[in-house]
């Protein structure tokens, strides 16, 4: 009979973002604390030089071992915040709510991102929220959408995944996103580094989002900036903003592409 192999090597680990998962996979739970065990006692420092999410730091601090932990990239110590002082899902809740009722221009955020996103629902006639535009290939406008009617109970997705073609409205409302002034676009492009003024990566990475989710995202950015907030709470918002960065862009994985 084989025996079951050591809980040391079960593969145990924490949840993860699907941004982390190439870039920070969380080690072994089991495989951290048997080496923490094995190698120090409590009262002892353990200190994490390439922290990729302090993992090993938590482990540690865990057993009553004192800790440093060293991160070298932004997207991990927002991380490593969360894994060392994850936040009251209350008082994340709460920040959520209040920056989506924020006032900018007299309109709430939340209302402001969603006001480029309305739209007729195609059985009823009203309005609805899209949840997805679809894009051809080619092509200034999108094709289709989805959506759900409060309503009459319509759904732009039928059982068979098939979507909703846009109306005029849409496509001229597409048509005319594109042709404004693109400040959010500017805005975005501008915060990427760059060995020398006037490389074209910034620019070819902004233009991977439609104008509306650059209006969106330049709507999240600005107020997550501008406001103090605990650091777990803001860590946790930054990161949710980064967690929308790859399912709102072209690369998302469909048949056309939705914005
Ligand atoms: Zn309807």
């Amino acid at each position: 009979m084989v025996e079951p192999l050591s809980t040391h090597f079960r593969p145990l680990r924490g949840s993860l973002m699907p941004a982390f998962e190439g870039l920070a996979a969380p080690p072994s739970e089991h495989l951290v604390a048997a080496e923490i065990e094995a190698r120090t006692v409590p009262g002892d420092v353990v200190i994490e030089l390439h922290g990729r999410g302090a993992w090993v730091t938590r482990s540690a601090l865990d057993r009553l071992r004192r800790v440093y932990d060293i991160e070298s990239i932004g997207l991990t110590r927002l991380q490593a915040e969360l894994v060392l002082r994850p936040p009251d899902v209350r008082h994340l809740d709460a920040a959520v709510n209040s920056l989506a009722v924020h006032l900018r221009a007299g309109v709430g955020l939340r209302s402001a991102i969603l006001a480029s996103f309305t739209s007729r629902c195609a059985a009823c006639g009203r309005p609805v929220i899209v949840e997805e535009f679809i894009w051809p290939g080619e092509g200034d406008a999108p094709s289709h959408k989805t959506y759900r009617c409060e309503v009459c109970g319509g759904r732009g997705r039928s059982s068979v995944g098939l979507t909703v073609s846009v109306d005029d409205e849409d496509v001229r409302a597409a048509r005319e996103m594109g042709r404004a002034p693109p400040a959010a676009r500017e805005f975005l492009r501008a915060r990427f580094p760059t060995p020398e003024s006037g490389h074209p990566l910034p620019g070819q990475l902004v233009d991977l989002y439609s104008p509306r989710s650059l209006e969106a995202f330049a709507l999240l950015v600005e107020r997550l900036e501008t406001d103090l907030r605990a650091p777990p709470i803001e860590a946790a918002l930054r990161l949710a903003v980064a967690h929308m960065l790859l399912p709102g862009s072209r690369l998302n994985r469909h048949p056309g592409r939705a914005a």
